[in-house]
């Protein structure tokens, strides 16, 4: 280990496009891509996810070289997709367009709350359901925002104790 800071950068990129990717957990991988394609890595330790719309990669492990491929995930990957419906909340099923219709309807939506309300009970499953492997509200606020309900967004919604914080970047 010479600089621990660069060779922390190197890991972060995705082995295909070079943007960022976040940690997910083993049990995302084991739950999420397709059997061949499980069996072909070595563990399911260490991979992160990449989130970028053009990239074809889902996951990857640069320490090892290796990479998922999109195609293997058995879900759609709500960050890659464009056609509807784009998925956004996989443990209660709504998506980017459920949303967007609440907001042109009222100018917000009832769906984050919603999801809050459900996590609060413990009834998310995201490392097992979400491929980022993580709480879906982060990607739910976008949703919002982008669709024109930003001023409806409170500022303590972003600090709501939901596994969506306190994840290594
Ligand atoms: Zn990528």
């Amino acid at each position: 280990m010479n600089d621990p800071t660069q060779s922390r950068s190197v890991e972060k990129a995705c082995l295909e496009c070079g943007q960022r990717g976040r940690p997910v957990p083993a049990t995302t991988l084991e739950a999420l891509v397709s059997t061949p394609a499980l069996t072909a890595l070595r563990d399911h330790t260490g991979f992160r996810f990449c989130a970028n719309p053009l990239c074809d990669t889902a996951y990857f492990r640069a320490q090892t070289g290796e990479r998922v491929p999109r195609g293997m995930v058995k879900v759609r990957i709500g960050q890659k997709e464009t056609e509807p419906p784009i998925p956004v909340c996989y443990c209660f099923g709504f998506s980017a367009e459920q949303i967007e219709a609440d907001v042109h309807r009222t100018g917000t939506s009832p769906i984050p709350e919603i999801i809050r309300e459900k996590c609060r009970q413990g009834l998310d499953r995201c490392e097992r359901t979400n491929p980022q492997g993580r709480c879906c509200l982060g990607n739910v606020r976008a949703v919002l925002a982008r669709a024109g309900a930003g001023g409806q967004t409170r500022k303590d919604e972003s600090r709501s104790r939901c596994c969506d914080e306190g994840v290594e970047e």
